[in-house]
């Protein structure tokens, strides 16, 4: 699914924020990613996602080589990955069903997919009975089910979720990640930047640690990661 070869990135006239990462994810596959602050999560996310290209190596997702992808490819090729962020990222003035509903709107789908589909992804992450209410009048693990609802409305085959609890108490925490593991089970390819230790022991998944930009740790579910 996910497939980094010997991928730097520097960032203007710096030192590299990551240095030679190399890195499969297999489809289905539910992986952590860790690390302290400033140590490169985003940048990786933001590499597997195309928002930023790499300075060396070769990045392939979903079967598409990303250094050869052209412009106008990418906005195709995002739609098809959910992404969730620490900050939620809602359309404020957007009720709850029309966050998720706008997700389907700019893929073009059809009215009657809309009106069947929101409502089963709003159930999923239970918050059906919330479908009116606006992001201001949710709490935060409520706002990011939300999010995770649009993510996956139009049933991507890869999620990517940088800090998904970050703004989240302990409660919401594992609230959002039993659901990103629900989401998981039915098939869909996971991986999650997170630092909340406890949850990423807790939940016996592949965990990738990066430090300083290199990736120093990659062990399978149970193991205990090196944190560093
Ligand atoms: P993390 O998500 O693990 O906290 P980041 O990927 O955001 O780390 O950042 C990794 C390193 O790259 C940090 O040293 C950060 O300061 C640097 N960095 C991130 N974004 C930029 C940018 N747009 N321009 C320059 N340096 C950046
Ligand atoms: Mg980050």
């Amino acid at each position: 699914m996910i497939s980094l070869e010997h991928v730097s990135k520097t960032y203007e006239a710096g030192i590299p924020a990551l240095d030679d990462i190399s890195l499969h994810i297999e489809p289905g596959e539910f992986v952590f990613i860790t690390g302290a602050s400033g140590s490169g999560k985003s940048t990786l996310i933001k590499l597997m996602l195309n928002e930023l290209k790499a300075s060396k190596g070769t990045i392939t997702v979903g079967g598409q080589n990303l250094n050869k992808m052209r412009h106008r490819q990418v906005p195709m090729f995002r739609r098809r990955i959910g992404t969730i962020f620490q900050n939620f990222r809602l359309l404020p003035d957007r009720n709850v069903y029309e966050n998720v509903a706008f997700a389907m709107r700019v893929t073009e789908s059809r009215k009657r997919d809309i009106q069947r589909r929101v409502p089963m992804v709003l159930t999923l992450v239970g918050l059906a009975s919330k479908y009116k209410s606006l992001p201001r009048q949710l709490s935060g693990g409520e706002q990011q089910r939300v999010a995770i609802a649009r993510a996956i409305v139009n049933s991507p085959k890869l999620i990517l979720a940088d800090e998904p609890t970050g703004n989240l108490d302990n409660k919401n925490a594992w609230e959002v990640m039993q659901l990103l593991e629900k989401i998981n089970q039915d098939g869909t390819t996971v991986v999650v930047v997170t630092h909340n230790i406890e949850i990423v022991k807790a939940m016996k998944k592949r965990v990738i640690t990066i430090k300083r930009g290199c990736l120093v740790s990659d062990v399978e579910g149970g193991t205990s990661p090196k944190h560093v």
